[in-house]
């Protein structure tokens, strides 16, 4: 309502062709929030107001940067790294919020701002991490940094943007810098255009229209009502729409017992990206990998992944595919034993095939039948989304002391999203949660916390984050709430451990603070899956939707034993995607492969079963279009950390043992980015991680 008034309002400013003045005026991002916290006034925040705050966030950090290279006094920490770190309060605030808002809410006029914003954006870095002069003030302060007095967050501090600026090219001749910068701008369009792509191949491009009530078999009531509702929105009523979301998928692909079907379905999954029409990102992710081979080689490295793996805990490739290796052996191995047991089941139904990839969901659920007597839709009625919200909440309040509280009046982009305000035992404020959960057309696949404000100290006065984390899941349908299934449960718990990192990150320099190598960002996050899935915990949050009855002891024995089930394949095809990545990341020379036929022999190397596909084929492997590059290893690497870090507590007969847990906050969650990941492990650890507790979680020994 609120925000219709406010865009008629808009209009009429233009209509009567206001000044400039009157305009600046009413951009929301000119001057401070005035709502609970200070979070972003979504309701007055109107799409004509980004670019010109983010031409301004630009203007304002290149005046600031010109400011400190035009310093002509002698160049110190206070003049030049601090000035540097807390430039760009300007742009941070636009940024984050047009970010946030184009993965979670975008629109076309979203995605065509976003066009014009990026390479502007990636212009403005590049003017800074190429400023000769800037470099050589903060390469001045790197030299002298031992003998100069500072703190050692200091010392951190100059070091992590003294490699910055040489790892971004600040070594190059002109002529390089000039070329660093083209390749810059071509990597920043194709990845643009890439998931564009992407997303109309998931949204718009495919769907599986049904038009038989024969064809549902197998799937439950709350599945087909949601196909029935997306075909009516269609303008289909009385058929049923299934998509490639996972909430649509996933069921499809794990109950219909229309083989075909499924085949269908999957195909449209697994070609996404790759049907030769105009969303095709065969030719669009090798000019990404040539540009990236390319750029590693200028700036000193063999190639894409050893630029990426070098400031990662792993540091080299090399290391990243023994660990691989060391997993992917005896998961195969396991794998390979499920297939067998699952072809056995097709053989005894009389099923006259071969079980192919598209088959998978569907047996694995009957044989965890067989084997353990469960089924997914046994739980779920236990995982309403709100007992799973405060299960969570329950769990980091056991922990941590903190308390979550809804703010009903906060300014929300979409009526769906759930504010909470997060506070100390002792009341002190710690920052603002938001929550948005459901599918939309706008919203990128998949989950993920992000952030409209990060932490932060300005004049010594500390600045609280906002958190968010948008999640993909089942929506509620007539009388049935949203009911999550296990894998969502634990999804939810992930992205909130990630929110809890950000929450509790403490540091006064932007650049260090909660900044964590990247095998190291899924630690706070997956530790928090542990949690969820522990009777103790599960007695808090799964009570049945309709009786409020607590998950049955006999139940919660089941879900135990079949905890393992189907590890091995989660395993394989996340590994097989992380192998792709990185063999993608080490051409040492741009070359014009035929994508397919490298993913095919990328796969064969290490003898991927037919059966299953790598979790993300290269023409929708969003993961290393974005942050992940040569990093999708690190959940795994990551995990070698969660359950060994999890095994303490299990270890001391405390699930949420105060003093493990004070020091997991301060070290990890709250200081992670003081120190080398390494280092502030062993802090919190008093010792070097065991993968003993990962393999055995996994049934993989
Ligand atoms: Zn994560």
């Amino acid at each position: 309502m609120k925000k219709l008034l406010y865009l008629s309002l808009a209009v009429m400013l233009v209509i009567s062709s206001c000044n400039q003045a009157d305009k600046k005026e009413s951009n929301p991002f000119f001057s401070e929030y005035k709502t609970p916290f200070q979070v972003p006034p979504f309701n007055l925040i109107d799409t004509t107001h980004f670019m010109p705050a983010i031409e301004k966030g630009i203007a304002e950090q290149q005046a600031e940067i010109d400011a400190i290279v035009n310093n002509t006094e002698t160049p110190t920490f206070e003049n030049t790294v601090l000035a540097f770190d807390k430039s760009g309060k300007q742009l941070r605030k636009v940024s984050s919020v047009f970010g946030s808002l184009n993965s979670a809410n975008t629109n076309p006029v979203m995605q065509a701002l976003n066009r014009k914003i990026s390479p502007m954006t990636t212009r403005h870095r590049d003017n800074i991490s190429l400023n000769d002069k800037l470099f050589q003030r903060i390469k001045s302060v790197y030299e002298t940094r031992n003998s100069a007095n500072l703190d050692s967050q200091q010392i951190r501090t100059v070091e992590k943007y003294f490699n910055d600026f040489v790892r971004n090219g600040a070594n190059l001749s002109e002529t390089e810098k000039e070329k660093l910068r083209a390749i810059n701008q071509e990597l920043s369009k194709n990845q643009i255009k890439f998931n564009e792509n992407q997303l109309a191949e998931i949204n718009t491009n495919f769907r599986l229209v049904i038009d038989k009530a024969e064809d549902l078999d197998g799937l439950s009531k709350e599945v087909t009502d949601e196909a029935a509702a997306v075909a009516k929105t269609a303008g289909m009523e009385g058929k049923w729409i299934f998509t490639l979301q996972k909430p649509s998928l996933l069921p499809f692909l794990t109950y219909a017992k229309n083989r075909d079907l499924r085949e269908k379905l999957y195909r449209g999954y697994f070609m996404r990206g790759n049907n030769n029409n105009e969303f095709d990102n065969k030719e669009i992710i090798l000019k990404i990998i040539n540009l990236r081979a390319e750029k590693a080689k200028m700036l000193g490295f063999e190639t894409y992944a050893d630029y990426i793996i070098d400031i990662n805990m792993a540091k080299t490739p090399e290391a990243v595919s023994t660990f691989l290796n060391e997993l992917m052996v005896p998961a195969l191995a396991i794998a390979k034993k499920d297939r067998d047991e699952m072809q056995k089941i097709i053989n005894n139904e009389g099923g006259n095939f071969k079980l192919a990839s598209w088959d998978w969901w569907y047996y694995a659920e009957k044989l965890k039948k067989a084997k353990y007597n469960l089924e997914e839709s046994e739980v779920k009625p236990y995982m309403a989304l709100t007992n799973v919200r405060d299960g969570m909440f329950h769990v980091a309040t056991k922990l941590y002391g903190i308390t979550f509280t809804r703010i009903p009046d906060a300014p929300v982009y979409h009526p769906e999203v759930e504010v909470f305000e997060v506070n100390e035992t002792n009341g002190d404020h710690v920052g603002v949660l938001y929550l948005d959960y459901h599918p939309r057309p706008g919203k990128s696949a998949g989950a993920w916390c992000g952030r409209f404000r990060s932490q932060s100290y300005e004049d010594g006065k500390k600045i609280y984050p906002v958190v968010t984390i948008v999640t993909n899941f089942t929506r509620p349908s007539g009388d049935t709430p949203a009911l999550l299934s296990w894998d969502e449960t634990q999804t939810l718990f992930h992205e909130f451990g990630h929110a809890l990192a950000g929450l509790f990150t403490d540091g006064k320099y932007d650049r260090t603070a909660g900044n964590l190598a990247r095998d190291m960002v899924e630690l706070p996050s997956q530790i928090m899956e542990n949690w969820a899935g522990e009777p103790e915990v599960l007695k808090v949050y799964a009570k049945h939707y309709l009786t409020g009855e607590i998950i049955p002891d006999e139940l919660i024995g089941r879900m135990e034993k079949a905890s393992v089930f189907n590890e091995a394949f989660n395993t394989v095809e996340y590994i097989a995607a992380s192998v792709l990545d990185i063999d993608w990341h080490s051409i040492t020379e741009p070359k014009q492969a035929d994508v397919l036929a490298f993913e095919k022999e990328s796969m064969d190397r290490i003898n991927l079963m037919e059966e299953i596909i790598p979790r993300y084929r290269t023409t929708y492997f969003s993961h290393i279009i974005g942050g992940y590059a040569a990093g999708y290893y690190v959940y795994l690497w990551a995990a070698v950390l969660d359950t060994d870090a999890f095994q303490a507590f299990v270890d001391s007969g405390d699930l949420y043992n105060s003093e493990i847990a004070a020091r997991f906050r301060k070290f990890i969650l709250t200081e992670g980015g003081n120190d080398e990941g390494m280092i502030q492990y062993r802090k919190f650890r008093g010792q070097d991680p065991s993968k003993v507790p990962l393999l055995k979680k996994r049934g993989l020994i």
